[in-house]
């Protein structure tokens, strides 16, 4: 799962899209199937993303909806293993390496982070503008 921050050259607004991969997107660019959110056109262009940061949380609330519904935690385990196996497990060194990404631009790392951080942590990137995901993390352990 990709997420890709896309622009509409119509009306140039711009919205966020995932793909399962950037394969995905192109295919879909190339058959017209995208389209904006706003005004329909499908002058779609895809614009330079910030680094692929996503940032795990072991939230109280989250943890109680997943309870309720499998197949919600079905898809989280699933983008779970996506995750671990593409993106970088940074740990508590999150917010460091998310800002080393994002300031020193290091296109040798095109490999995504992720790690923990605090809603207050999380604050303070996006006010750098600094892009996070927020994810819920479940523990797989009973499964
Ligand atoms: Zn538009």
């Amino acid at each position: 799962m990709i997420k890709y921050r896309l622009k509409c050259k119509n009306c140039e607004k711009s919205f966020d899209s995932w793909f399962s991969s950037s394969k995905e997107f192109e295919k879909l660019k190339k058959k017209n199937f995208l389209n904006c959110h706003f005004c329909n056109s499908k002058s779609i262009v895809k614009t330079l993303m910030a680094p692929n940061i996503v940032s795990s949380k072991n939230c109280f609330e989250n943890k109680i909806k997943i309870k309720k519904n499998n197949n919600i935690k079905k898809k989280i385990l699933e983008f779970q293993n996506f995750i671990k196996n593409n993106f970088e497990n940074v740990g508590d060194d999150f917010t460091y390496k998310a800002r080393s990404l994002h300031y020193n631009n290091n296109k040798k790392n095109k490999k995504g982070i992720y790690g923990n951080a605090s809603t207050k942590q999380i604050k303070e990137l996006n006010e750098e503008g600094i892009e996070t995901q927020i994810f819920p993390w479940i523990d797989n352990k009973n499964n």
